[in-house]
């Protein structure tokens, strides 16, 4: 079947043959023009041929007009200026106007291009206000208007509506005076330049023929200069109203975006739909989704061509920009030139920085309080803050000449947004404080797409869904096809009331879901197999709701309609992780010469992740926010504290008696003491004897908890009194022989202690202190601890503890007298549980003595590490896909 594009190179080819430089073909936007350029070229059929001239419906406007159509940034910021004058409202801040400033642009734009009478429309918008008719306002909306008066104090409800009043009743005043303005400087908004265009008395038309393609809903404005110029008879305009609907249409829920976008990837490879290149679409009703979108392309495809906004929020470039200003900001210290490590390590992490040179590198610690700009003798923070970001933006840019082209283009988009924001600093149209500039460049940030434009006749099409217009394909995926996407965005925000807009004849709700009803339905029409999906849960803001448009074509046409699911875990096989090729180095002779039981954990846990950890040495960043104490450290300074307290307990010979323990017990501040020589240690890093540091909130109560649990153990451990320690924090270790090689395995045993007495006899116990709350599972035998699906029951915690008993157990050192060695797991969070006991039990039985079990356990043991060095077995990823979850190495793996 011809395609749309096809059938119009047919009939410019037909009337003006090889020579159409005198038609001028008019689109919605640029993209159909290549397609169109391309059908003419094959029914040229190698002859030369004069190209028509391409223009956009924008450009047309424009060439009839000496005004500039502003950004929005700068429009903004001039309409809060006449919104501050003409109001009073002098005390909202530019960041609070900044949306509803953008709201009131479209209006204004919306009002200029239907060509309303703003004097009428403004005097009824207030006449209805005055009649206190704001029940169109969605409660949403009474919310919002709520917020952005909440800087005055009286928030009664009379002072709300009166200030609402003020605001409705200088709508007129304000725009008339926006447009003035900016008419004076040579500026103009889009509606505002169009409206002078179509109100114009004289217009030359040059080209012979114009051709309107692609127009399903035109403004006032766009109706009058195709009146113009069709009373010149040169007007064509070109309607796709050809009935054919698909003959395959699949409908696809998935629970997730994420599930949606890695379908592409099966749905490309089946059928072979990939072959057919540029005949094949995968269009976007969000397009979030495209980062996902593209990594999941199947390796089989060579060309795709991007054609879409890509939401400028979600560059690397962005969340580079935010932590320079965090460091900047809140990351100095009182000293100048220094700055909080916290910070420097996030920006030194930073994917984009690795591209300074070390040169460079030296502009990110630049003092902004230096900075000057030539031909300004001051310059405010702002600005200063703005040229700093500015000339690492854009020294990234240069030194990153391997980054990809997304990227790049997001430095530029963002250098181009601070070159914006410096000249209105400059020039004093931007005056605000620190704070609020910060919120605006993320307003701003967050509005603005990349243009991702590729060469559009080859290869993989994928795009948003205005840039379907016009185009045809033989096979379309639409993604994220629900309610609120298809249609996007239409809703009644607006200072207008829907009932005015209506009667004025400007945009209404209607029209816009009409357009987009009008955009699916083209998207299918000349397509033979569809497929549409939609995120089918109902979790957070999603709804759960395909689009209107789906269940119109269920309701309303006999299309045979497929419906299948995506259901959570049954992802497609491109991102399942994959398993890895065992390095020769691995198992090579006098490799893995030391083993540590966390490493055999990991093993257990996910091999793909051994790999990460142990063979490439890949490490999770440390997080070096002070503030906040993760498991790791809490664990640590509880460890440290009762290392102190115990090594002051103990007699010269380790025993532990009971008058000490209880004294020790009832001074609150020796054992804050120790608890804060912990927190010196571990988390200050500063030697004891150091300056204390000024505890913050969070850090109040970890050390509370942590004075708590140190009081739970040593109350805990009275009962056993009196015992002697053996070690405190003991390194062990033991020589492991498998086949022909041996490995040393070992680690640090929290503390060994002797407890009994003559007549009971004395048990050597192995104690590993556990500050968090869950317990070991239960084990029902030695395999059980080995095997990899128990590890979720802690059976590490098992492995490690009943290893180092082993060891003990066997050690002449640490055992001189061959006693009963006893692994304990010391939950210290469970020690006030009456009967409590550590020792661990397999199958429900207390271990007694570990050489009962230690045959089976380095049996098993040695059949573990075999494995791992074994040369013809991959690593494999864990069949538990619930534990990527938390996995540092989730993006490795493509999760
Ligand atoms: S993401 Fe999953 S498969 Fe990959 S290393 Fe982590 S746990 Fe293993």
């Amino acid at each position: 079947m011809q395609t749309y594009i096809e059938e119009l190179a047919q009939e410019l080819y037909q009337r003006f043959g090889n020579d159409l430089s005198k038609v001028a073909v008019v689109f919605p936007n640029k993209r159909a023009s290549l397609f169109l350029n391309e059908a003419l070229a094959k029914l040229g059929n190698g002859t030369p041929l004069w190209s028509p001239s391409y223009i956009t419906i924008s450009e047309l406007f424009r060439h009839y007009s000496n005004l500039e159509v502003a950004d929005q940034i700068l429009l903004v910021c001039r309409l809060y200026t006449v919104f501050q004058r003409v109001t009073g409202y002098d005390n909202e801040t530019l960041d609070r106007f900044y949306g509803w400033g953008q709201l009131l642009l479209a209006d204004f734009d919306d009002l200029d291009k239907n060509m309303a009478d703003a004097e009428k429309v403004f005097q009824v918008v207030t006449d209805l206000h005055q009649l206190d008719n704001d029940e169109y306002l969605s409660g949403k909306q009474r919310e919002a208007l709520k917020s952005f008066f909440k800087n005055f104090t009286d928030d009664s409800t009379s002072k709300m509506r009166e200030k609402f009043m003020h605001l409705w009743s200088r709508l007129h005043e304000i725009y008339t005076t926006f447009r003035e303005e900016l008419r004076n400087d040579g500026l103009a908004y889009e509606g505002m330049l169009y409206r002078d265009v179509a109100e114009a008395k004289s217009l030359s038309f040059d080209y012979d023929a114009y051709y309107f393609c692609g127009f399903n809903w035109t403004q006032k404005v766009e109706q009058r200069i195709f009146d113009r110029i069709n009373l010149e008879r040169k007007a064509t305009f070109k309607w796709d109203d050809k009935e054919c609907p698909p003959k395959s249409v699949t409908y696809i829920s998935a629970p997730t975006e994420t599930m949606q976008a890695r379908y592409v990837h099966d749905w490309l490879l089946e059928n072979d739909r990939y072959k057919d290149g540029a005949k094949t679409a995968v269009v976007m009703a969000d397009e979030h989704l495209l980062q996902t979108v593209i990594r999941s392309l199947p390796d089989e495809i060579t060309k795709v061509n991007i054609t879409t906004g890509y939401p400028l929020s979600q560059s690397p470039a962005v969340s580079l920009l935010q932590m320079l200003i965090e460091l900047q900001t809140v990351g100095r210290t009182s000293t100048a030139g220094q700055f909080n490590k916290r910070y420097t390590k996030k920006v030194e992490g930073h994917p984009t920085t690795k591209y300074l040179t070390d040169e460079h590198r030296k502009l990110i610690y630049q003092n902004t309080d230096d900075i000057c700009l030539e031909g300004y003798d001051i310059l405010n923070t702002n600005a200063k803050l703005t040229i700093y970001l500015q000339n690492i933006i854009k020294q990234v840019a240069q030194d990153g000449t391997e980054a990809n082209a997304l990227d790049k283009e997001s430095f530029f988009r963002i250098y181009q947004i601070l070159q914006r924001l410096l000249t209105l600093i400059l020039d004093g149209t931007l005056i605000v404080d620190i704070v609020t500039y910060r919120r605006l460049l993320v307003q701003i940030i967050n509005s603005t797409t990349v243009p991702y434009h590729g060469e559009p006749i080859e290869g993989i099409q994928i795009m948003g869904i205005l840039e379907t217009r016009c185009l045809d394909f033989d096979h379309v995926l639409l993604l994220s096809c629900n309610e609120g996407n298809m249609p996007k965005g239409v809703n009644d925000s607006s200072f207008i009331p829907h009932t005015v807009r209506k009667a004025y004849g400007m945009t209404t709700v209607e029209n816009k879901v009409g357009i987009y009803e009008y955009y699916f339905h083209r998207l299918l029409q000349r397509t033979n197999d569809v497929t549409l999906t939609y995120n089918s849960s109902t979790e957070g803001i999603n709804t759960g709701e395909m689009s209107r448009f789906m269940l119109q074509l269920m309701a309303e046409t006999d299309i045979p309609i497929r419906r299948v699911s995506l259901q959570a875990g049954q992802d497609n096989q491109h991102i399942t992780p994959k398993a890895v090729r065992k390095p020769q180095a691995c198992t090579a002779p006098g490799t893995m010469s030391y083993i540590s039981p966390s490493s055999l954990s990991t093993y257990l846990r996910c091999q793909v992740r051994y790999h990460y950890e142990q063979i490439l040495k890949l490490r999770e960043p440390e997080d070096d926010d002070i503030d906040e104490l993760d498991n790791r450290i809490f664990g640590n300074i509880f460890h440290h504290a009762s290392e102190l307290a115990y090594k002051d307990i103990m007699d010269d010979k380790g025993f532990i008696h009971a008058p000490i323990l209880k004294r020790t017990l009832e001074d609150e501040r020796k054992i804050a003491g120790y608890v804060d020589t912990a927190f010196r240690e571990e988390l200050f890093m500063k030697q004891a004897g150091g300056e204390t540091e000024k505890y913050t909130g969070i850090q109040i109560i970890n050390r509370r908890v942590i004075i708590r649990l140190l009081k739970d153990l040593l109350r805990h451990d009275l009962q056993n009194t009196p015992f002697r320690i053996a070690g405190l924090e003991l390194k062990v270790s033991a020589p492991l022989t498998i086949g022909d090689t041996c490995v040393t395995i070992g680690g640090y045993i929290d503390r060994l202690d002797i407890i009994g007495n003559e007549h009971q006899g004395y048990t050597i116990r192995v104690v590993d202190y556990k500050t968090g709350f869950r317990e070991q599972g239960e084990m029902g035998s030695i395999d059980d601890i080995f095997d990899p699906a128990n590890i979720s029951k802690h059976s590490d915690y098992f492995l490690q503890t009943m290893l180092y008993s082993i060891i003990v157990r066997n050690s002449k050192e640490a055992n001189p007298d061959s006693l009963p060695v006893v692994p304990a797991l010391l939950f210290v969070q469970r020690t006030r549980r009456e009967g409590y006991s550590p020792i661990l039990e397999i199958a429900g039985n207390p271990i007694k003595d570990i050489k009962e079990l230690e045959h089976d356990f380095v049996g098993l043991l040695a059949q573990l590490i075999a494995e791992i060095r074994d040369n013809n077995r991959d690593f494999r990823p864990t069949p538990d896909t619930s534990r990527c979850q938390y996995c540092p190495f989730r993006q490795m793996c493509g999760i």
